[in-house]
C-alpha cells in the first residue's frame, strides 16, 4: 500500500482528493471541521518535503453551479487549520484553474472549486478526469468518505498518474484500522451492530459472521430477530418481512461458532418522546401500546461484560435512540464499556455515521482507538466489497 511516505514531493505538485464536505450554518460558516483537520497531515508531508499542494473536493449536493455549496466559504478555516493562507480558484477545470497550477510556487497550497459543479464529476466523466490531472504531478486521495464512489476524481483520475498516486495518511489509516479489525488475530474479536434496521446491514452481518468471534445485536434492529424467536415486542420498530432472514443469521452463526448476544431487556416507552412514560421490562414481554428505545439495565451489563474481555472491537450502530435523553443510557454504557477495553489493551474502531455522532456527542471519541471518518465506505468495507477508490490506488 503505497502512501505519501513513499513520496518525495520535493518541486512536486501533489493533486490531492480530500473530503472538505463540512457542514455549514445559515451564514455559511463552518460548524464541524474535523474533516479538514483530518486531511492536515497528509499537506503538511508535501509541504514539509518542498512541494506545493493542489486540494480537490466536493461540498453538499449542488445542482451545478451553487455559491451556497462553494469551496470558497471554508478557504479560511483551511488556512487557519493548515497554518498557509490558502489560495482559491473559481473553479476545478479549466485555463484558469492550469494557470493557478502552474504559478503555484512549492510551499504553497491551491483549493481547487466544488467539483460537483460539474455534472461529469459523479458520472465518472473520462475526458473530465483529464482535465483534473492536468494539475499535479501526483494524485493522492484521501478521502475516505467518498472512496466507495467511481468518481472522476475518487477514482477515474489515478488512471492517469499509473506509476505516481499514493493514499493519503487518513485513507491509509482507516483501510489499516479495518484490516486490523477485519483480519486480526487478536482474539476475542466482538462487533456490536445497532442502529434502526436489518435491511441496511445485512451484508455487513453476513460478512462479519467469518471474522468474528461474539456479534452483539443491539437496538431497533434487535427486535426482529426477537419477534422472529417468538417474542412479544409491542410497538417496537421491526422489519416483518426480515424475520427468516434473522433466524437464518443465528443458524449461520451457530454454524460458524459466533456467539451471538440479543438484548434481554428494554426501556419501554409508551410514546416515540424524550417524555413518553418509561418502564425497564423483559425484551420477549414489552405490553401493547409500549416500544423499546433502549437497552435495559441486564442488556447493558451483559453487553460489558462480553466487551471486557475483547481484544478486538468493532461498533456500528447505536443501541437506542440515543439522540433522546431518556433513551441514550445504554449507547453511552457501551461507550463505557468499550473505552474501558480499549485502557485495558484492546483494539476499538468506531464507524458508521450514527456511532461516530454518538461517541463524540458523549465524549468517548479520544477514549476509542481509532474513529473512522467515513458513514458508507466505511459499511462498504465491513460488507468486504473493494472500494473503486481504494482499487484505483492499488492497481
Ligand atoms: P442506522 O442509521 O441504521 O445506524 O440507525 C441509527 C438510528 O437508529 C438512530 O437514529 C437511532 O435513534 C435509531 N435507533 C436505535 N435504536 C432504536 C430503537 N430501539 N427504536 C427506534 N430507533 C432506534
Amino acid at each position: 500500500m503505497k502512501t505519501v511516505n513513499d513520496f518525495n514531493f520535493e518541486n512536486k505538485k501533489a493533486l490531492i482528493r480530500v473530503d472538505f464536505n463540512v457542514p455549514l450554518d445559515e451564514d455559511l460558516k463552518v460548524t464541524d471541521a474535523t474533516r479538514i483537520e483530518a486531511a492536515k497531515p497528509t499537506i503538511l508531508k508535501v509541504l514539509e518535503d518542498g512541494g506545493s499542494a493542489v486540494l480537490m473536493s466536493h461540498l453538499g449536493r449542488p445542482k451545478g453551479v451553487e455559491d451556497k455549496f462553494s469551496l470558497g466559504h471554508i478557504v479560511d478555516n483551511v488556512s487557519d487549520i493548515i497554518g498557509v493562507q490558502v489560495k482559491f480558484v473559481a473553479d476545478c477545470v479549466g485555463e484558469d484553474v492550469e494557470k493557478a497550477v502552474a504559478e503555484l510556487q512549492n510551499g504553497e497550497v491551491l483549493l481547487l472549486e466544488n467539483l460537483r459543479f460539474y455534472s461529469e464529476e459523479k458520472a465518472g466523466d473520462k475526458a473530465f478526469a483529464e482535465k483534473l490531472s492536468k494539475c499535479g504531478d501526483i494524485y493522492v486521495n484521501d478521502a475516505f468518505g467518498t472512496a466507495h464512489r467511481a468518481h472522476a476524481s475518487t477514482t477515474i483520475v489515478a488512471e492517469f498518474f499509473p506509476d505516481h498516486k499514493c493514499f493519503g495518511l487518513l485513507l491509509a489509516k482507516e483501510i489499516e484500522s479495518l484490516e486490523k479489525v477485519l483480519g486480526s488475530s487478536e482474539k476475542p474479536v466482538t462487533a456490536i451492530l445497532g442502529g434502526s434496521k436489518v435491511s441496511s446491514k445485512i451484508t455487513v452481518i453476513e460478512n462479519i459472521l467469518d471474522k468474528v468471534d461474539h456479534l452483539i445485536i443491539g437496538g431497533g434492529m434487535s427486535f426482529t430477530f426477537i419477534k422472529a424467536l417468538g417474542g412479544s415486542i409491542g410497538n417496537s420498530i421491526c422489519e416483518d418481512d426480515k424475520q427468516e432472514l434473522a433466524l437464518s443469521i443465528l443458524e449461520q452463526a451457530k454454524e460458524k461458532g459466533v456467539k451471538i448476544h440479543l438484548p434481554v431487556d428494554v426501556i419501554a416507552a409508551d410514546a416515540f418522546s424524550n417524555d413518553a412514560n418509561t418502564q425497564a421490562v423483559d425484551i420477549y414481554h414489552i405490553p401493547d401500546g409500549w416500544e423499546g428505545l433502549d437497552a435495559g439495565p441486564k442488556t447493558n451489563i451483559g453487553f460489558s461484560f462480553v466487551i471486557a474481555q475483547s481484544k478486538t472491537i468493532l461498533w456500528n450502530g447505536p443501541v437506542g435512540v440515543f439522540e433522546m435523553k431518556s433513551f441514550s443510557k445504554g449507547t453511552i454504557e457501551l461507550g463505557h464499556a468499550i473505552s474501558d477495553a480499549t485502557e485495558e489493551g484492546a483494539f476499538s474502531l468506531v464507524g458508521g455515521g450514527d456511532s461516530v455522532a454518538a461517541v463524540k456527542q458523549f465524549g468517548f471519541a479520544d477514549k476509542v482507538s481509532y474513529v473512522s471518518t467515513g458513514g458508507g465506505a466505511m459499511l462498504e468495507m465491513l460488507e468486504g466489497k473493494t472500494l473503486p477508490g481504494i482499487a484505483a490506488i492499488m492497481n
